[in-house]
C-alpha cells in the first residue's frame, strides 16, 4: 500500500530532489544571519517550504539545523541527514549543479550524498500521512546543514532540542551499520638539542592528512663526505621487501642529499591497504648515522611504529569480535632538527575505552618526551543487536529486498555518530558502484524510489 502511494509520487519526488540537487549548497562564509553561506541556507529553505506543502509543521533552529515533524505522542523517531555537499572538483561529464537525468539516472553534487536520501525522506512520511496510517511516535525528518565540515548544525541541535528514542540515518550504505570504532586523531611532538653526528637532517615532510595513508613523503641530509653510493644500499633493502621507490639526489647546495619515498595511498581507515612513504623515510633514516636525538628518534619510531596498521610495537593492539582490530595510521609528518610533528589517526574497537587506550599511548610516549597534542576523538558507536532499532530495521530490509539485513562494523564514522540512538541505513545498496564525493555522483531514479520505499517502511515499523 505504502509503496504505490510512493509509486503515485514518483514525477514530484524527482522533481524536488532536482530543484535541491540546482542549489551549490558547499560550504561558504557567514553571510549576515546565514552561518553557513547563502547556498546551502537556500537548500535549507527549500526543503523545509517543501515539507510545509507537504503539510508537516517544521522548524528551523536560527538556520543552523531544521526539521519537519508528523503525528503525536510522547516518543520521537527521527530520520537525519544533511542538505550540504562536498565542492564538486572536476572531471564531470554534465553539469555537477545541472540535475540533469541520463539513462534513467540522476546526474548532480549531492544526488546520492544525501539530498536525494533527505528530500526522499519527506516523502516517506508524506505516504504515511496520505494514507493516514496510525502512529504512536511523533516522526522528525532532520536537516543537518554542516555535515561535510564538522557537523555544528547536529551539535546545535543536540544542544537546544529533542532527542529522538531513535532513528537513522540514510548517509552511508545498506543493510544497517551498527557499529562505528572510536577514533582518535592527534599530534605527536618531539623537540632536539642539537645534532652532533656525521649525517645530519635539515627538514622532514610528508602526507596531506591524518586519516589519509600518505603517498609520498621526502627529506633533506647533509654532511661532510657525504656519499651517495653508500646511502643507495641502504635503500635496496627497504625497496624490496616493503614495496616502496625510494630516489636519492643531490641537493642544491654542497653535501646535501634528497630523499624522496613513494608510497601508495589508501583511507586512514583501512591502512592495511596503503603503503605507507613516512614509515619508509623513517625506517631509511634510521639506517644511517644520523647521530645524537634525531637518530635514535627515527630508530624509537621505525621499532615501536614502523609498517605496523594495527599497533602492536605501540602495545595498543586492541581487538573485539564486534568490530574487529584497532587500525592506525601514520598521516603526516612535518619537521626539522629542531621539531619534529607527526598526526595520527586512530580507529579503535566498539567495546574498547578510550581512556585506556590513551594511558597505553602515554605511557609509550612520555620516557621519550613525546608530546601528544590536539586530541580529537569521537567515541565508538554500537547499539546492540538485540534492541528493537536494529529488529525492525532487518525485517524491514529483508521484507524490501530479500537479501539478507547483515549488520556491519566500520572503522569509518557515520552522520550516526552526531546524535544518541541513530544507526546508518542506506542509501547505497550492497554492490553498488560508490559515487559519494566523486564527479558524476547520480542516484538512479529506481533506487530513489526503492530508497523512498524502504525508508517509509522503516518509519512505520518504528513509529506506529
Ligand atoms: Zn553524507
Amino acid at each position: 500500500m505504502i509503496d504505490k502511494k510512493i509509486m503515485e509520487m514518483k514525477n514530484e519526488i524527482i522533481q524536488a530532489v532536482r530543484e535541491n540537487v540546482m542549489i551549490k549548497s558547499v560550504l561558504a562564509d557567514q553571510i549576515g544571519d546565514m552561518p553557513f553561506g547563502e547556498g546551502i541556507q537556500r537548500s535549507l529553505e527549500h526543503a523545509l517550504n517543501l515539507a510545509k506543502e507537504l503539510g508537516f509543521r517544521t522548524k528551523n533552529l536560527d538556520n543552523m539545523v531544521g526539521y519537519a515533524e508528523y503525528g503525536e505522542g510522547d516518543e520521537m523517531f527521527a530520520v537525519l541527514g544533511h542538505l550540504d555537499v562536498v565542492p564538486e572538483g572536476d572531471g564531470w561529464t554534465y553539469p555537477p549543479y545541472g540535475a540533469e537525468i541520463h539513462n534513467g539516472k540522476i546526474y548532480g553534487r549531492g544526488t546520492l550524498d544525501d539530498k536525494g536520501p533527505m528530500i526522499g525522506a519527506l516523502f516517506s512520511l508524506s505516504a504515511i500521512k496520505e494514507l493516514n496510517l496510525p502512529l504512536k511516535r511523533r516522526v522528525r525528518i532532520i536537516f543537518g546543514t554542516n555535515e561535510e565540515s564538522g557537523s555544528k548544525g547536529v551539535k546545535y541541535y543536540v544542544e537546544r532540542d529533542e532527542i529522538p528514542v531513535a532513528g537513522f540515518t540514510p548517509d552511508a550504505e545498506y543493510p544497517i551499520i551498527n557499529a562505528e570504532k572510536g577514533i582518535l586523531t592527534c599530534v605527536l611532538e618531539k623537540n632536539f638539542e642539537k645534532q652532533n653526528g656525521k649525517i645530519k637532517l635539515d627538514y622532514i615532510l610528508g602526507g596531506t592528512a591524518p586519516n589519509v595513508v600518505p603517498d609520498y613523503a621526502e627529506a633533506a641530509i647533509y654532511g661532510e663526505s657525504i656519499n651517495i653510493k653508500e646511502l643507495m644500499e641502504a635503500c635496496k633493502e627497504i625497496e624490496m621487501v616493503e614495496n616502496l621507490q625510494i630516489k636519492l639526489e643531490k641537493g642544491d647546495k654542497d653535501n646535501y642529499i634528497n630523499i624522496k619515498v613513494f608510497g601508495l595511498s589508501a583511507h586512514g581507515s583501512t591502512p592495511e591497504l596503503g603503503k605507507n612513504a613516512i614509515s619508509g623515510l623513517i625506517h631509511y633514516l634510521s639506517l644511517l648515522e644520523l647521530d645524537g636525538e634525531v637518530g635514535k628518534y627515527m630508530t624509537f619510531l621505525h621499532k615501536n611504529i614502523g609498517y605496523e596498521t594495527d599497533g602492536k610495537g605501540l602495545c595498543i593492539n586492541l581487538y573485539d569480535n564486534v568490530s574487529g582490530k584497532l587500525t592506525f595510521n601514520l598521516g603526516t609528518i612535518n619537521g626539522n632538527a629542531n621539531k619534529i610533528k607527526m598526526e595520527i589517526n586512530i580507529r579503535y574497537p566498539v567495546t574498547k575505552k578510550y581512556n585506556d587506550l590513551m594511558a597505553k599511548l602515554e605511557e609509550k610516549m612520555s620516557p621519550m618526551n613525546i608530546k601528544i597534542e590536539d586530541i580529537r576523538h569521537k567515541a565508538p558507536l554500537y547499539v546492540n543487536p538485540d534492541e528493537e532499532l536494529i529488529k525492525k530495521l532487518q525485517k524491514v530490509y529483508k521484507e524490501k529486498t530479500s537479501q539478507d539485513p547483515t549488520l556491519l562494523a566500520i572503522g569509518g564514522g557515520t552522520y550516526a555518530k552526531a546524535m544518541k540512538n541513530i544507526v546508518a541505513f542506506g542509501p547505497v545498496f550492497p554492490g553498488e558502484e560508490d559515487v559519494i564525493h566523486q564527479p558524476d555522483e547520480h542516484i538512479s531514479i529506481e533506487n530513489l524510489i526503492k530508497n523512498v520505499q524502504i525508508m517509509a517502511a522503516a518509519i512505520y515499523e518504528l513509529a506506529k
